[in-house]
């Protein structure tokens, strides 16, 4: 394969997915563009939950990323990245290949970070990357057995509403309050649904390691078990922090608002492996970003101004709450309802559609 590309897009994340979107209609750049993700899928992870609870089928939650490149004339490439020169920009797949390219964006996520585990006495299952955890949770499931959740933020919580039910025992551990950042009302409703589904809460409860059977916060056995589900918040993908592009204080690449590197400007990064003031890592902001990205990639080869991303202050959080109903999260706000279930699948569903309806 000739490696030399004018743009390459680098993770098929929900910023690029926005991207492919509007150059598949409208404003795709000339030039030779590649998409290089380690799957063939995209995952859309506010239907994870719903996944694990059998509201939705594994076809229902995920975009198809070679139909959507063909639909805006970009190259699929197949491949996981391992390391990033970039002063060229030069990308490294584990296969020893390499490919180079006059404009790079990145959009590859995050992964939770893992508790140190001395050996294998306990089974991690990271929540991402999300093939993977849908591939090991269902093999979980041929033999239910009590499993812990690390993660007492959305994820965790509305993972374990999901895995109540199917498990005969779950324990929930979180190192601060649930929900620390959401408004009180969202924690107590929240832990009212925990209490319904069985789910035992420890909050304050940090672990740190994983030794043979037990987990270990504080120097304390907080649980034993054999089967651990890691949801804790965003880190950075070790190998982007390495790359040489500014970083900040947790390992995220320093972005400007037009979404470029702060310290090299052919390079574009987005969703969660970017930082930028007052953008969360959440995937509303990663969706919210694919606009600002696509014009800009646009704009940026042809010496055009380029457009800022300003996040807004508030988002909508809407959690799954295992039943087909929802929590739900504005500013100082939360609810919850049946309706707000069926709002919540119509926005994902409808997400998923318009990213497949190209393809
Ligand atoms: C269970 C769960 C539920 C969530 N629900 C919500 C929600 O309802 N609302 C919300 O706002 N946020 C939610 N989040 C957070 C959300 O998942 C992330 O913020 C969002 O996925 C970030 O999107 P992204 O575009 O940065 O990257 P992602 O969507 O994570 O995509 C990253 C892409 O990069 C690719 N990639 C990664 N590494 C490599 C590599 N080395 N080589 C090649 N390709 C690679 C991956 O294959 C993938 O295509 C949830 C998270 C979890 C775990």
């Amino acid at each position: 394969m000739n490696a030399d590309f004018d743009f390459l897009l680098a993770g098929g994340g929900h910023s690029h997915l926005g991207v492919l979107r509007q150059w598949a209609s409208r404003d795709r750049p000339a030039g030779r563009i590649g998409l290089v993700s380690a799957e063939p899928h995209a995952w859309y992870s506010g239907m994870m939950p719903g996944l694990v609870a059998e509201h939705y089928q594994t076809r229902d939650c995920r975009v198809g990323l070679p139909k959507l490149c063909a639909a805006a004339e970009v190259e699929f490439i197949q491949g996981t990245l391992v390391a990033l020169l970039p002063e060229t920009p030069e990308l490294l797949l584990a296969t020893g290949e390499t490919l180079r390219s006059t404009w790079l964006s990145l959009n590859l996520g995050s992964l939770p970070w893992l508790p140190e585990q001395t050996d294998d006495g306990m089974e991690l299952l990271s929540v991402k990357p999300f093939a993977d955890f849908i591939r090991r949770w269902q093999q979980w499931q041929e033999i239910p057995e009590a499993v812990g959740i690390v993660g007492g933020g959305a994820a965790g919580i509305e993972l374990a509403l999901a895995v109540a039910g199917r498990v005969p025992a779950i324990d929930l551990f979180c190192s601060d309050e649930l929900l620390a950042g959401h408004p009180p009302r969202l924690r107590r409703l929240a832990l009212r649904h925990l209490q319904d589904a069985k789910v035992h809460v420890h909050e304050h409860t940090p672990i740190q390691t994983v030794h043979g059977n037990t987990l270990i916060g504080e120097g304390q056995v907080r649980w034993r078990g054999r089967r651990l589900i890691v949801a804790t918040g965003p880190s950075p993908l070790g190998w982007l922090r390495e790359s040489g592009l500014r970083v900040d204080g947790r390992g995220f690449i320093e972005i400007c608002p037009s979404l470029q590197s702060r310290s090299h400007p052919h390079v574009f990064a987005s969703g969660d492996c970017a930082s930028l003031p007052g953008a969360v890592h959440n995937g509303v902001h990663a969706v919210r970003q694919a606009r600002v990205l696509a014009t800009n990639l646009a704009r940026v080869s042809i010496g055009q101004p380029l457009r800022h991303y300003h996040p807004q202050a508030r988002s909508l959080a809407l959690l799954a709450d295992g039943q087909r109903g929802a929590l739900l999260s504005w500013g100082g706000v939360a609810v919850e309802g049946r309706t707000l279930g069926d709002l919540k699948e119509h926005l994902d569903r409808r997400f998923v559609r318009r990213h497949s309806a190209e393809s």
